[in-house]
């Protein structure tokens, strides 16, 4: 058997430890005779695994009191739906910060419900930045500002969170969530689509404050409504059981491997490796400005496409695989997320350095 290092961007590479422990207890989960998958959910052992998944993730991100933990389905994309309906309740309008195809169909959803003011764009600049902000466009009585902490497609991050007073600050963080440490006292609401950096696909995280939770108008369908979510603890109906269970295996995991000030370590270690080499290639570019760079994405071109094509072609007869951009921008993309280990972007780097080279020597 050889494991490939795969660059996808979700679902996504998952840490090698947790898949062979997820093996061990398939058959017959703690003495159970059965597999998490063949388990009630209101069955105490499944209760004992949703209950350790939330405490262990409370712990490592230093999730405050006064927040709820939601294990929910419908991706982070059913979300864009679900935040306008529970929090766009008063003035019906709300500031969103468009930094790409993840903050376009936020900003489709939300429009449904109200008004969408877009307070700064990167659209111009084919989000390869994330655009500057003036306070003075910010909304006084918006129902909340989101912004997309981390852009999976094309690999920018915020370097810093805007100042929105008393507005709640809504985080799109499916691709960045667990990859350092967060303060989420400053959030209103964080989501997450698991199949990042979090577990299989088939889970989405919610952490909501309590003040947050209630206003949805009545005639909201019951599973829609956080109100009923946050009252039956995630288990309105079956909540996504397995993907819970690899969910809370990776918060131990986490947790185990030194928390997310280690997580922040490694990443940081992973992306200066990989950008530092895209910035010294004769090659390969990173089309994106030095301060907004992800740690978690990592688009990169050549400029030419048939050799982008063959590289993606070459890299992944070399074990080295996934590594095409999103459709929308082309070129290749390597997420390197926490369960990605610096050996696969020390093989990544080269294998491009090969590549590099040969090609010199082609002209
Ligand atoms: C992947 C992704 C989504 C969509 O997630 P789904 O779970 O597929 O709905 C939304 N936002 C960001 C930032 C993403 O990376």
């Amino acid at each position: 058997m050889t494991r490939a290092f795969n660059f996808s961007a979700g679902p996504a590479v998952l840490p090698e430890e947790v898949l062979k422990k997820a093996q061990s207890e398939l058959l017959d989960y703690d003495h159970s005779g059965m597999s998490v998958m063949e388990l009630s959910h209101r069955g105490k052992e499944f209760m004992g695994i949703i209950e350790k998944a939330e405490k262990d993730l409370r712990d490592i991100m230093g999730i405050p009191k006064n927040y709820r933990v939601l294990f929910l389905q419908g991706g982070a994309s059913l979300q864009f739906a679900m935040i306008p309906i529970n929090l766009m309740t008063k003035s019906k309008k709300i500031d969103m910060v468009h930094t790409g195809q993840w903050t376009k169909k936020a900003i489709s959803e939300a429009k449904k419900f109200g008004t969408v003011n877009i307070v700064a764009s990167s659209e111009g600049r084919n989000f390869t930045e994330i655009p500057a902000l003036d306070p003075a466009k910010f909304s006084k009585d918006a129902d909340y500002f989101h912004i997309c902490t981390n852009n999976t497609i094309y690999g920018t991050k915020f370097a810093t969170l805007p100042d929105t007073g008393d507005v709640p600050l809504v985080a799109d963080m499916s691709s960045n969530i667990l990859s350092e440490p967060v303060d989420v006292k400053k959030f209103g609401l964080i989501f997450a689509g698991a199949q990042k950096n979090i577990g299989p696909a088939g889970l989405t995280l919610v952490i909501v404050r309590d003040d947050l939770v209630g206003h949805a108008p009545a005639g909201t369908p019951t599973l829609l409504d956080y109100k009923n979510l946050v009252e039956e603890e995630s288990m309105c109906n079956t909540p996504p059981c397995f993907a819970i269970y690899m969910a809370g295996l990776v918060f131990d995991w986490i947790k185990k491997q030194g928390g997310l000030t280690e997580m922040q370590r490694r990443n940081q270690e992973k992306a200066k490796l990989l950008y530092d080499f895209l910035d010294e290639s004769s090659l390969f570019d990173s089309p994106v400005k030095k301060e907004y760079r992800s740690l978690m994405n990592v688009p990169f071109i050549t400029g030419n496409e048939e050799l982008d094509e063959k590289f993606i072609r070459e890299a992944g007869d070399a074990n080295l695989t996934t590594l095409k951009g999103h459709r929308t921008v082309g070129g290749m993309r390597a997420s390197i997320y926490n369960a990605m280990p610096k050996a696969g972007v020390e093989a990544l780097i080269d294998f491009m350095k090969a590549f590099e080279e040969q090609e010199a020597a082609n002209v």
